[in-house]
């Protein structure tokens, strides 16, 4: 045997193909009806201008010889990993320069970190879950268990008696839940992956979403997690990088297994898969944390929840179940009327012509629930609001 036929593990097809599929198809029925998408997490905001102006500012040093930059660093240019420790520390934590490294967004990282682990390891997901986890591990061949994220738990499972895995994946505020992991909770599985020898992977690209003091945004604010956590986060949906691309991870250098360190496992695999992200979306990233950019990039994302709101006022007066949109740019709501996901999201397409996500694509528990995302642009999201009701008799 030759090839991974690990492939055919997968499902069939990614689950937003076959969002892009049905839309296509009813967009060729109904031209004049103009589809409004609440589906996939992309952002509609554009770049910050110190952004722009530090990408542009970037690329011009690149044509000057006396400026120019060839390879950087290994781990990432250190002014962008100091940027990111300064950011941590303002929301107390301590991570430092030297513990990071620079991504071309959380995706790419997340899939990568499993290659630390033997092919025989076991990874443990929530179910419903960000499909990438799973897919990533089933493709590398690891045997997958879910733990149940259910409304009776808050869809925020913890450790259970007698649980065990190598690796597991933590997704708070979660995609596609919107659910957020108290201190306590994250304190629960740092203690169970410590008493194990698990290594949690704690994804944290909705991070900047937290509008609630008492919740935390990063892993490491639990004591013990600097011997048991490595945490990915992205630029994408804080600072709209989802086409420009950045991110970053930690590796704490004091994560040790079975004598062996993470942090130089993960920098040896790095020095021999990438050489890096580019000088000028570095340059571009670092500008996030200067005072200007952290001001525009809470601007947007004070846009992005009052969409929250607005969608949660919507589906309150039609007496819709959910849960999401305060801490998180996903509203996870129960499908009215008993039907399944795939019936709601065709009944909101035909009716309405708004796109959300099926629930069933994140799993089973998924099932007879739908994802909104608070990320279009407001006009259009206060229009979807409208049909919504509309289509409810409102
Ligand atoms: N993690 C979660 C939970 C996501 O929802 C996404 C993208 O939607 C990512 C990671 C990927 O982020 P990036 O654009 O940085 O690759």
């Amino acid at each position: 045997m030759k090839m991974n036929h690990h492939f055919s593990e997968l499902p069939g097809s990614y689950l937003f193909s076959e969002v892009a599929k049905r839309v296509a198809a009813h967009r060729a029925a109904r031209p004049e009806q103009g589809i409004i998408s609440l589906g996939i997490g992309d952002v509609t905001r554009p770049l910050c201008r110190p952004v722009v102006a530090a990408l542009a500012e970037a690329c011009f040093e690149q044509g000057r010889a006396e400026t120019f930059h060839g390879y950087g660093e290994e781990q990432g240019d250190l002014f962008l990993r100091q940027a990111i420790a300064g950011h941590y520390a303002g929301l107390g934590v301590r991570v430092e320069p030297e513990d990071l490294f620079i991504s071309d967004g959380a995706k790419s990282d997340l899939a990568g970190l499993s290659e630390l682990f033997s092919p025989g390891c076991t990874v443990l997901l929530q179910d419903p879950v960000y499909p990438a986890y799973r897919d990533a591990s089933l493709l590398a061949g690891r045997r997958v268990e879910y733990l149940d994220a259910v409304r009776e738990n808050g869809f925020l499972p913890l450790p259970e008696p007698g649980c065990r895995a190598d690796l597991v994946y933590l997704c708070s505020p979660g995609n596609p839940t919107g659910a957020v992991y108290s201190r306590e909770q994250l304190a629960a599985w740092v203690a169970w992956a410590n008493a194990q020898g698990a290594v949690l992977v704690f994804d944290a690209a909705y991070e900047a979403f937290i509008a609630d003091p008492a919740l935390p945004h990063s892993i490491y604010s639990v004591p013990g997690s600097e011997t048991c956590a490595i945490e990915v986060c992205s630029f994408s949906k804080t600072a709209g990088f989802t086409g420009t691309r950045c991110g970053y991870t930690a590796v704490p250098r004091t994560l040790q297994r079975e004598g062996l360190n993470l942090h130089d496992m993960w920098l040896r695999r790095q020095t021999t898969k990438t050489n890096g992200v580019s000088y000028p979306v570095q340059r571009g990233a670092a500008a996030v944390f200067t005072a200007e950019g952290q001001a525009a990039c809470r601007e947007n994302i004070a846009l992005y929840r009052r969409n929250a709101q607005c969608l949660a006022a919507c589906l309150e007066e039609l007496g819709i179940w959910f849960c999401g949109g305060e801490n998180s740019p996903y509203l996870w709501l129960e499908c009215p009327d008993g039907m399944d996901s795939w019936q709601f999201f065709d009944h909101l397409l035909q009716g309405a012509g708004v796109v959300g996500t099926p629930g069933s694509g994140f799993g089973k528990n998924g099932e007879g629930y739908f994802r909104l995302t608070a990320f279009g642009a407001e006009a259009d999201t206060a229009e979807a609001v409208r049909r919504i009701l509309r289509l409810y008799g409102r």
